[in-house]
Parts: structure tokens; C-alpha cells; sequence
């Protein structure tokens, strides 16, 4: 069944809005939201395509969660307080099951990431789901990517290569050890964006980026934007227990290091910066350019479209 343009905002995206900072959500022109004195607005925006982003027989409700949560992982990056966002959707029709399951992945995330939705368009075209997303920042601080000095020590939150991995298991390509399954598969459907993490870091992180693209890529953003160096020591990356024992350590490290969808922190710490819970150091700022984790792995230079 289908349904028209306005009903389908109506009925499926109308009650997502509310929050602190929303004066005026779906429904007018524009949404009006409000920061508090002495605040800046923190913008991001993504944009997941079928067969580029994600596989096609995704359950859209999967779907609708994971374009909020790597949208959002881009304000944790940032350390900013999560505002609201706006979804513009391009649907091929407009059909009422999949858009109701779609719709209970977003409204999951909404409740999840502390992001109401208070706007959004909604086009025919082929399935393409765009998240703008808007946080609050302190005026005077911001976890950039620019500021890490020789000296720091190099950071992540949570496991890394889970993302890489779990697409494997989608894809036929990898068999994980038997229980770890559902926890990997998981990771990949529903990363889980470092807000409350990226809050913690203001004011302590010399600088941050998340792992969207895999470590050794997004690291990389950190080292040319600073102009510095970073050194990684493999044996210290942190694995979850799905890849940990896993017999084939290239294929685990090539995951961990230039896999992407992780959507976990990389962060520097200056000397004497206590590690947050769940954090592990993975090496240091170094006085040179480039990222060097000692190995040489094909083609890891992370994704790019073009
Ligand atoms: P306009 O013609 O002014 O762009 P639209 O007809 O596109 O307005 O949208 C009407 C209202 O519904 C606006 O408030 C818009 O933000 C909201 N909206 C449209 N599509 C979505 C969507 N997919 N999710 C949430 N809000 C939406
Ligand atoms: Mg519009």
C-alpha cells in the first residue's frame, strides 16, 4: 500500500520532534531551535545510498538506525551536545511496511542519540537517506581535528574492525566463532555513536576523529591537520572476542586497521591526561607527518568514492 507525500510525513515522522532546544519541529518551513548563551552550532550532514553504503536486503528498520548513527557519530567527533537533526528521504515509493519499519529505526535513534527530528523532504528516487545533524559547542571549545603535538598519546574507544568484519559475515565471507554472531553483526547494524564519550574529551582531547573510513585513514586526518605524526603499535589495538582469537591475524588486522563502519573515537591525549573508561592507547604523536603502524597492508588506505 501506499500513501501520499504529506500523509506519509504526517504519519510517520511528525512525532519524532520533540526536545529541549526545539521551539518549532516538523511542520512549518523551517524548525526553530534554540541554543544557550554562549554556545555555537556544531552542523553536520550524511548521506547513505543503496549499494554504496549499506547492502540492499538491509531491514529498513536497521537502515533508518544506522544513517542517524553515523550522522551522529560526527557531532560525538566534535564533543558537541546533540540538538536535533532533519532527514531528507528519496524513496522509490512510497510503501507503508517499509516505511513503517524504517521509521521505528529512526525513532529508536532519535531516543538513542538525544536527537529529535524536526525536519526534513521527502522525494521519489532511487533509496537515498540524507542526516543532517546539529549539536551545541561551548563558544570557546571544540574537539578539532588540528590540534595533537608530539608528546600526545594516541587513543580509540571501543573495539575496532567489528564493522569490517560483521559486512564480511554479511557478505558470505567470514564465519564467526560460534556465539559472537549476533554481537557482531550488531556493531555493523547498529553502531553506537560516542556522545556521551566526545563530551567527556572536550576540553581534554588535543584532538579527535571518528573511525568512519578505518583507522588508518581517519588517523590520517588527524596527522595532516595537526602536522605531526602518528605511530601506531598493532599488538595494541584493541579486538573485540569475536576477532581476538581469530586464527587469520592479517585479515584481523587489515579489519581493524583500514576497515571501516567501526564509528568509534580516535583521539590524542596530552601527558598526563587520564584514559576514559573503554579507551585504550594504540601509540603516540610523533614530530613528523603520516601515520606508520609498522606493517604494510595492500590497499588500506581507507574508502573513498572518487
Ligand atoms: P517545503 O515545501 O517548505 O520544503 P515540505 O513539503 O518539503 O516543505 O515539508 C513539509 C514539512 O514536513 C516541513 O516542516 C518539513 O521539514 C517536514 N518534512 C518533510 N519531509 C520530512 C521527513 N522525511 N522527515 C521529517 N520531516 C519532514
Ligand atoms: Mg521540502
Amino acid at each position: 500500500m501506499s500513501v501520499g507525500e504529506f500523509e506519509l510525513i504526517y504519519r510517520y515522522f511528525s512525532a519524532l520532534g520533540h526536545g529541549p532546544g526545539v521551539d518549532l519541529s516538523v511542520g512549518d518551513d523551517c524548525a526553530l531551535l534554540r541554543l544557550e548563551p554562549g554556545e555555537r552550532l556544531a552542523v553536520s550532514v550524511d548521506t547513505v545510498v543503496e549499494g554504496v553504503h549499506f547492502p540492499e536486503d538491509m531491514f529498513p528498520e536497521d537502515l533508518g538506525f544506522r544513517a542517524v548513527a553515523v550522522a551522529a557519530s560526527d557531532l560525538a567527533a566534535m564533543g558537541a551536545r546533540p540538538l536535533a537533526m532533519t532527514v531528507a528521504l528519496t524513496l522509490p515509493d512510497s510503501d507503508q511496511l517499509w516505511l513503517h519499519s524504517f521509521s521505528q529505526g529512526v525513532a529508536q535513534a532519535v531516543s538513542e542519540f538525544s536527537l529529535p527530528l524536526v525536519g526534513g523532504d521527502t522525494t521519489r528516487g532511487p533509496l537515498a537517506i540524507c542526516v543532517q545533524v546539529m549539536g551545541a559547542l561551548p563558544l570557546d571549545s571544540a574537539l578539532l581535528r588540528s590540534g595533537a603535538s608530539p608528546g600526545d598519546a594516541l587513543c580509540v574507544s571501543g573495539t575496532l574492525g567489528d564493522g569490517a568484519a560483521a559486512l564480511a559475515v554479511l557478505q558470505g565471507d567470514f564465519t564467526p566463532p560460534e556465539g559472537f554472531e549476533e554481537a557482531l553483526l550488531e556493531c555493523y547494524l547498529r553502531p553506537r555513536a560516542r556522545l556521551a564519550l566526545g563530551r567527556e574529551l572536550l576540553g581534554v582531547a588535543s584532538a579527535c576523529i571518528d573511525i568512519s573510513d578505518g583507522l588508518l585513514a581517519d588517523a590520517g586526518h588527524i596527522a595532516a591537520a595537526s602536522g605531526v605524526g602518528l605511530r601506531i603499535q598493532p599488538e595494541l589495538l584493541p579486538l573485540s572476542p569475536a576477532l581476538a582469537g581469530h586464527a587469520e591475524r592479517e585479515r584481523v588486522l587489515r579489519w581493524a586497521l583500514s576497515g571501516g563502519d567501526d564509528y568509534e573515537l580516535c583521539f590524542t591525549l596530552p601527558p598526563g591526561s587520564a584514559l576514559p573508561a573503554g579507551c585504550t592507547r594504540i601509540g603516540e604523536v610523533v614530530a613528523g607527518e603520516g601515520v606508520d603502524a609498522g606493517i604494510d597492508l595492500e590497499g588500506s588506505g581507507g574508502f573513498e568514492h572518487f
